[in-house]
């Protein structure tokens, strides 16, 4: 089976120093498999998105060296796929409507407990679209991290697939997408390993393999906060790429040869690709850029 792996940036903001880090561990991971890599743009949610900003990653990327595989593919552009999925899962009672609000949930104990299952007069006005979940997924192996388990109470929270304002919700979408696009493994950023659960839950639901995931350490600010666009991470600088490609490899866990500084972007991305090997990432889910 040919490796496919992918990069998926969320066009909230420029890219930071976070993001490279999923981008380069994604791209190394597959291309030292001899893999595609591929890039699709999260464009789910617009009032937290920054006009220009897909185009502004995609040429950081390209700045970077890092040249993806196909075409880039827009969530914005698949809102059709998203629908038809919950329609079917609505009419075959594995999904339904749900009226409660974010704060009687949280004055209920801040879990849902699946209050709206079987109110069958509910309709689309106003309602979020939750899944059924039958079979809580309480853990899985991540293949740096081994077995990680997720808290029971949210695993087994019939979870959103699609938001009371109309949006779609994130791990739906991530999921069709995958399998849409082949998919193999997911190497991205280890924020992300709490919903890792309910997307496996998705490929259950809907009859797929499931993919191999590998989460990669957090970069961290010098105030131990996660680099991140809410915490306005700084756009990293396309005009001291080697510079900053270094970094990205030191905290990917390389060690680099003395004379590394001397080589172009295009050798250092492909002595990065011939080198990668998990066993070199830090085992800690977070680590200080300093
Ligand atoms: N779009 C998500 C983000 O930018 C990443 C999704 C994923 O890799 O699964 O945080």
């Amino acid at each position: 089976m040919t490796y496919i792996g992918r990069f998926a940036p969320s066009p909230s903001g420029p890219l930071h120093f976070g993001s490279l880090i999923a981008a380069f561990g994604s791209y190394f991971q597959a291309k030292s498999q001899q893999g595609q890599w591929l890039v699709r743009i999260e464009d789910l949610d617009p009032p937290r998105e920054m006009p220009g900003a897909s185009s502004l990653i995609l040429n950081t990327l390209e700045s970077y060296g890092l040249h993806w595989d196909g075409s880039v593919i827009y969530q914005s552009q698949r809102h059709q796929r998203y629908q038809e999925q919950i329609d079917s899962w609505l009419a075959s009672g594995l999904a339904y409507y749900c009226q409660c609000t974010r704060k009687q949930i949280k004055q209920g104990g801040g879990f849902y407990l699946g209050t709206c299952r079987h109110k069958s007069q509910l309709t689309p006005e106003g309602c979020s679209v939750r899944l059924h979940v039958k079979q809580a997924i309480e853990q899985f192996t991540d293949q740096k991290h081994g077995v990680i388990t997720i808290p029971h109470q949210l695993a087994q929270e019939d979870f959103i697939i699609k938001r009371r304002d109309g949006l779609f919700a994130y791990n739906l979408a991530v999921v069709l997408d995958d399998i849409d696009q082949g998919v193999t493994e997911v190497v991205r950023g280890a924020d992300l390993i709490e919903p890792t659960g309910r997307q496996i839950n998705l490929y259950r639901y809907l009859n797929q393999p499931e993919v191999s995931y590998i989460h990669l350490p957090l970069a961290l600010d010098e105030h131990g906060n996660k680099l991140s666009k809410q915490n306005h991470a700084p756009a990293v600088d396309t005009h001291c790429a080697k510079e900053t490609l270094i970094k990205v490899m030191l905290f990917l866990g390389f060690t680099l040869p003395d004379d590394f500084q001397s080589a172009s972007i295009e050798q250092m991305i492909e002595w990065g690709c011939q080198h990668w090997s998990l066993q070199q990432l830090p085992n800690s889910l977070a680590s200080s850029t300093l």
